[in-house]
Formats: structure tokens, sequence, C-alpha cells
């Protein structure tokens, strides 16, 4: 039996065939489990509409993060077509563009507020949300996705790196506070992958091509690797991690120089 048949995974951040969170809910669906994405915004509904159809998943509605409204219609309808929650997957972020370039210090109030709110609250209040349902499966699985700019320099990534400082934080204390109800909140972090949000970091493209350079593997992460690890946390094989941060990066974060 696929190790994920009978399970419901909820994924959100798909906005088109490149994104991590498609990669993801591919490997999800291929090991069993029924899928729901959302969207947000016209356009990216347009594109997740056929994808979903690929793999036969549900499109649950829209869900912009920022909004409260938005997350509690969510569950109401997942509670409401599934009844209960497996997997949750957050792969979401996002800063102004002009937060991605240049000096951390120009940072304002309110480009800080946005990234933080986006791209590290909002996992915060998707668990909130989530718990019922977690609670009528009898346990569950989150997984968000972050990278290394959380805890080193890396150029023009600036708040983005504050907000997934942040976000590694939430899951240690999302983790403790969810165990008990047995469900488990990690994150992984992934090596640099040509996405459409990758496109908003100034030079990202000479990131792939250092990290391919450096990296122990020689080679850069695709996010069909990404993919493939997320299905087997959220499997049996993930059954006692919690709290973690997993490094799918091809080795690049153990080098000093
Ligand atoms: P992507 O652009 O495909 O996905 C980002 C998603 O965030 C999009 O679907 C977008 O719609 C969603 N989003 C933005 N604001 C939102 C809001 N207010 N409400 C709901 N959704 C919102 O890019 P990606 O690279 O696949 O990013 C997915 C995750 O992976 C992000 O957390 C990103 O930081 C992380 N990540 C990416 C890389 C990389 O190099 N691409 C590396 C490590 C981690």
């Amino acid at each position: 039996m696929p190790p994920l048949e009978g399970k419901r995974a909820l994924v959100l951040g798909v906005a088109n065939e490149r994104s991590i969170a498609w990669a993801i809910a591919r490997a999800l669906a291929a090991d069993g489990a029924r899928i729901g994405l959302t969207y947000v915004g016209d356009s990216i509904e347009r594109r997740v509409r056929p994808l979903a159809e690929e793999i036969g998943a549900d499109v649950l509605g829209s869900c912009d993060v920022t909004s409260d409204a938005e997350i509690a219609s969510l569950f109401e309808e997942v509670q409401s077509r599934w009844g209960s929650l497996d997997v949750l997957v957050h792969a979401i972020a996002f800063a102004r563009r002009e937060d991605l370039m240049g000096r951390f210090v120009d940072t304002d109030r309110e480009g800080f507020r946005i990234a933080l709110d986006v791209s590290a609250y909002s996992l915060v209040g998707l668990c909130r949300a989530a718990l019922p349902l977690f609670q009528a499966a009898r346990g569950g699985s989150v997984l968000t996705l972050t990278f290394a700019g959380s805890e080193r320099v890396f150029p023009n990534y600036n708040v983005m790196g504050v907000a997934k400082a942040a976000l590694e934080a939430a899951v240690r204390y999302l983790a403790a506070d969810l165990g008990p109800e047995g469900v488990r909140v990690n994150a992984i972090s992934a090596g640099p992958i040509k996405t459409l949000s990758a496109a908003g970091i100034r030079n990202f493209r000479d990131m792939l091509h250092v990290a391919e350079a450096r990296a122990p593997l020689k080679r850069n992460v695709s996010a069909d690797d990404v993919g493939r690890l997320a299905a087997a946390l959220a499997g049996p094989a993930g059954a006692a991690i919690t709290g973690q941060v997993l490094y799918a990066d091809a080795g690049l974060s153990v080098l000093g120089v």
C-alpha cells in the first residue's frame, strides 16, 4: 500500500509548475495522498486549476494568508469536504521587491512587517486553524520551507533572512505546543531553486552558479529533491521527527569557507 494512502494533504503555495509546492504536491500524490490546493488571485487560479487536474487534486479556494477571514473559510471548506486533515504544507513567502536588494539596514517598518507577516506569522495562523482537523485525524504533519539565509548573510536576501529565522523558531515552538496532539512540525531548508519567488531576489542566478560550483555534491537542488523529502517526512519515515530544520542543499551549508 502506498505510504500516504487515505491521507489528506493541504498544500499552500503553488503558483506555477516551477513552484516547490507543486513538486511537493506531486510527490505526496504519488505516495497515495489526496491533495487540496489553494490560490491567491485570478492569474494564479488559472495556473493552479489545470495543475490540480493533473493529480486529481481538489481546488479548495482562495487563501491569502494575510487575511484571517480567508484562513477561516479555507478550513471550513476542508472541514466540509474532508472532515479531517493529515498533512499541511506551507510553501509561502513574500517581501517587497525593494526589500530584496541593496542594504538590509534600509528596510522600513512596513517592509519588515509585510515580510514577517506573510512568510512567518502565516504558519502560526494556519496551524491554529488546522488543529481541530488534525485532532479529528488523531495527529498530523506540518511542513514549511526555509533557506539558510536565516542563519547566515546572503547578498540581497535581507529581510527574508530575518523572516526565515522567525519561521524556524516558530517551527520549534509549534512542535512543542502541538506534539502532545500528535502533530509534527518541521522545515526543509532548500538550496537555491529557480522559481517565481526566487526571481524576485536580485542576482539570484549568481547564487545558483556559486551553489552548484561549491556544494559538496557539485549540483543544485531540484524542486523534486525537496518534494521527495517532504513526502518521506509526511509519512512513516518521519514519525519521530519534529521541530527540525532539515537541510536539502547538496551539502552547501556544511562548508566553512
Ligand atoms: P513560488 O513563487 O513558486 O511560491 C511562493 C508562493 O507564495 C506562491 O504560490 C505565492 O502565491 C505564495 N504567496 C505569496 N504571498 C502570499 C499570500 N499573502 N497568501 C498566500 N500565498 C502567498 O516560489 P518557491 O521558491 O516555490 O517558494 C516556496 C517556499 O520555498 C517559500 O517559502 C520560499 O521562501 C521557500 N524557499 C525557496 C527557495 C528557492 O530557492 N526557490 C529556497 C529555499 C526556500
